[in-house]
């Protein structure tokens, strides 16, 4: 049993492409083209060099020696964070460039939240000199004002999702919009594994250059490419997919993934998609959704902008529904509490969405030798604001 993608775009019976007739000519152009494309040597070579020269991997395997000390096992971070833009999300946004451009495409959409997945895809297009159009919600310019900024600074148009929560998911909806109405000349960069098929694939295949750089690292370092645990948290999914990729059907290896409990799982404002959700369609994609008993969607919340969404990635469905990997809620206070100590005790500010990966050490117990990676998927620059108004610093 694979726990990736079949032929048909699902993960068990997860996935597919569930779209308005409308959509079906870009998404059939990019189903029918994005293997053969991402395949080309020359694709594969443009890829990899602008990821060594311009994002600057690949990024550490650091071992974390007083978290480790504290915790009483061994605790390896993946640097996602010191990627160029501060991110895992430029791997993907480069990668969908190159097919765009690859597919003539002259026009660039995004939707985003936490605003990482829009500054990663705003710098791209400025590197490539793509127009850039950036949707985002509302409530989301407010709280994530200095990603606006760099956004806009880039040459990007930042367009405010008005409808619904005003949020990740609006934001999205907007952009879909955009993209039927502009089928030919525009390419939509989605930033998370998320959306109809293909793109929960290519944007796992394009993140996956983080776990092949793990096995190569941890063999340096430990002399095996199997870590005992891999940890991740999850929005969308992508940098727990990226993580994942090469591990999923190497069952020695244990998956964690951490979702964003909000308030509490059962405060009813919360982000705890796979324990809360249902079987549902969202965005194109069969994956589990936070709904109500009449399927009307749940309004998320997290105190990260980038981890309050409502659905999943399929591929992550799938590993929740096969108990491929264990699934574990962490709330506002217990992130924040972790993203401090990591802070102080290995002197990393981490982005909140972060945090609550690493809030997982207050919760499990780990053996001495067991070999544990943490994917540090981004930097805290961006809310620091919201550290201080938390902490009061
Ligand atoms: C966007 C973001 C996430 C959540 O998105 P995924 O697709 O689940 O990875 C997590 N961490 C950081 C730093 C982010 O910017």
């Amino acid at each position: 049993m694979s726990y990736n993608v079949d032929d048909k775009g699902y993960y068990g019976e997860f996935g597919g492409a569930y779209i308005p007739e409308m959509l079906y000519p870009n998404i059939d152009e990019l189903r029918q083209n994005y293997l053969k494309i991402t395949s080309e040597p020359s694709f594969q070579e443009e890829f990899h060099q602008l990821l060594k020269d311009y994002v600057g991997r690949p990024s550490p395997l650091y071992f974390a020696k007083r978290l480790s000390e504290k915790y009483n096992t061994k605790i390896y971070l993946k640097r996602e964070d010191l990627n160029h833009t501060g991110a895992h999300k430029v791997n993907n946004t480069i990668g969908q460039i190159l097919l765009a451009k690859r597919l003539g495409k002259t026009r660039i959409i995004a939707e985003t939240g936490a605003g990482q997945h829009g500054v990663a895809t705003a710098t791209v297009c400025a590197l490539m000199g793509i127009e850039c159009v950036v949707y985002m919600g509302e409530i989301d310019i407010a709280r994530q004002a200095p990603n606006v900024a760099r956004m806009k600074m880039l040459g990007a148009k930042v367009v405010p999702a008005l409808s619904g929560s005003r949020t990740l998911k609006d934001a999205t909806n907007e952009a879909m919009r955009d993209w039927i109405n502009n089928p030919l000349d525009t390419h939509y960069i989605v930033g998370s594994v998320v959306g109809p098929h293909p793109f929960p694939d290519m944007v796992a295949r394009f993140q996956s250059v983080v776990s092949e750089e793990i096995k190569q690292q941890l063999l340096e370092k430990e002399g095996t490419e199997n870590p005992h645990y891999l940890i991740a948290c999850v929005g969308g999914g992508s940098n727990a997919a990226g993580t994942y990729y090469h591990y999923l059907d190497n069952e020695d290896v244990k998956i964690i993934a951490v979702e964003a409990a909000g308030k509490g799982v059962d405060s009813g404002e919360s982000a705890a998609t796979s324990i809360l959700g249902k079987e549902g369609i969202i965005h194109g994609s069969k994956t589990l959704l936070m709904q109500t008993k009449d399927g009307q969607i749940t309004e998320p919340y997290s105190i990260s902008a980038g981890l309050d969404y409502p659905g999943v990635g399929p591929m992550h469905a799938n590993l929740y529904k096969t108990g491929r990997a264990e699934f574990i809620a962490i709330t506002d206070d217990e992130a924040m509490t972790a993203g401090l100590e990591l802070s102080q005790l290995e002197g990393i500010i981490p982005a909140i969405e972060t945090s609550h990966a690493f809030a997982i050490f207050e919760h499990k117990t780990f053996k001495p030798d067991d070999i544990v990676v943490v994917n540090l998927s981004g930097r805290g620059d961006k809310d620091l604001q919201n550290y201080i108004d938390y902490f009061k610093l």
